[in-house]
């Protein structure tokens, strides 16, 4: 049965989401867009006034004919997040991100090779120092993580980082007391451009390359996580049955021939044919990535990674071997981007969780 603190919360989030989708907005506005009573829409931005995450921002220079109407916006640096990214093999990445997807601080961490314990341990440590450092009340704690992640926060396995069935929620949550959210990396990924990216798609696929490959999925605007909460793992795919043996005993999966070490190594070693690397290592992330557009008919694929992957020589190749492989229909419409938050998308993802989950801001 929904409790008065149920309605409450429902209430507060159905204001802020519209506040984070829409803008600043008059009470009045807010009233009209969420269907809520303008008394209603009242006590709900007081108690979000008084809670420090809404602040007044002047008169609406828009107002029509009266009393002009007082804008409400969400404040940005009412609350902040704690947010590490994982995906990386030699440092750790931590920031403290507002409720407007900025990073406010940002500092890296040498991971030391640490695995197992030792790596939780590393993951409790920079989350204290951050904790300590922030000048604003936390939200809570994003964590992202490479592998997979059930729904209850545990890892059921990351195995750059040795870790198998780690609960690592409930860990954190209770050392801190705060709200904790784990997110697989490229999950993370695909919520930053969701929640605060410059594009509206609501189907989209967000390709991570970094040690490999990982795809987040967001589909009718939510996160498909699938059965497994391993959607999106499409970095064993074989995209060339002649090309070399994989840490998983295949030969010429996708990680095999698109990955950013491999690549910058392959690039480094045989300068002139740059462009030549390139377009095949494009083509060969648009072979794996066609089967996974035309089954969902997405609008967007989205390129996140280092310098090689957001070239446009990789981006167009890529482009082109999805086009030549789907229907006109689904190929006309599909525009293949490179990502605007670079290596931030991780932890600004993980912000995006814990927005989510605390405050329906998505
Ligand atoms: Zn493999």
């Amino acid at each position: 049965m929904a409790t008065p603190e149920d309605a409450r919360r429902a209430n507060r989030s159905l204001l802020l989401g519209a506040l984070h989708r829409q803008g600043p907005r008059s009470r009045a506005d807010l009233a009209k867009h969420t269907g809520l009573t303008r008394a209603t829409v009242s006590a709900v931005v007081r108690d979000l006034l008084d809670d420090g995450l809404v602040e007044e921002l002047g008169l609406d220079p828009a107002g029509g004919v009266g009393k002009p109407a007082t804008l409400v916006g969400i404040d940005a640096d009412g609350r902040h997040v704690v947010c590490l990214d994982l995906s990386e093999p030699a440092q750790v990445v931590g920031a403290l991100v507002d409720l407007g997807g900025k990073v406010v601080a940002r500092r890296t961490y040498d991971r030391a090779a640490a695995t197992g314990p030792a790596a939780v341990a590393l993951v409790a440590r920079i989350c204290a120092e951050l904790v300590e450092a922030a000048d604003r009340p936390l939200l809570g704690i994003g964590i992202a993580s490479p592998g997979v992640i059930d729904a209850d926060g545990v890892v059921v396995t990351a195995a750059h980082l040795g870790w198998r069935h780690l609960p690592l929620r409930s860990r954190l949550a209770t050392e801190f007391a705060l709200p904790v959210a784990i997110v697989n990396d490229a999950n993370a990924a695909a919520l930053a451009e969701l929640t605060f990216g410059e594009g509206t798609a609501t189907n989209l696929i967000y390709v991570r390359v970094d040690e490999g490959v990982g795809a987040g999925l967001v589909l009718d605007g939510r996160l498909f996580t699938g059965s497994s909460a391993a959607a999106g793992e499409i970095g064993h795919v074989v995209v060339d049955p002649d090309g070399a043996t994989c840490a998983c005993g295949k030969r010429g999966c996708l990680e095999t021939e698109v990955s950013d070490p491999l690549l910058n190594r392959r690039l480094a070693a045989n300068a002139d044919d740059g462009p030549a690397i390139l377009d095949r290592a494009g083509e060969h992330l648009g072979i794996a990535l066609a089967t996974v557009v035309s089954a969902l008919d997405v609008t967007d694929v989205v390129l996140s990674g280092s310098d090689p992957v957001t070239t446009e020589t990789f981006r167009a190749a890529a482009a082109r071997a999805i086009a030549a492989r789907t229907l006109p229909v689904i190929a006309e419409r599909l525009v293949v981007r490179a990502s605007t938050f670079a290596f931030d998308d991780a932890v600004i993802g993980a912000a995006a969780r814990v927005l989510d989950l605390e405050l329906g801001i998505r």
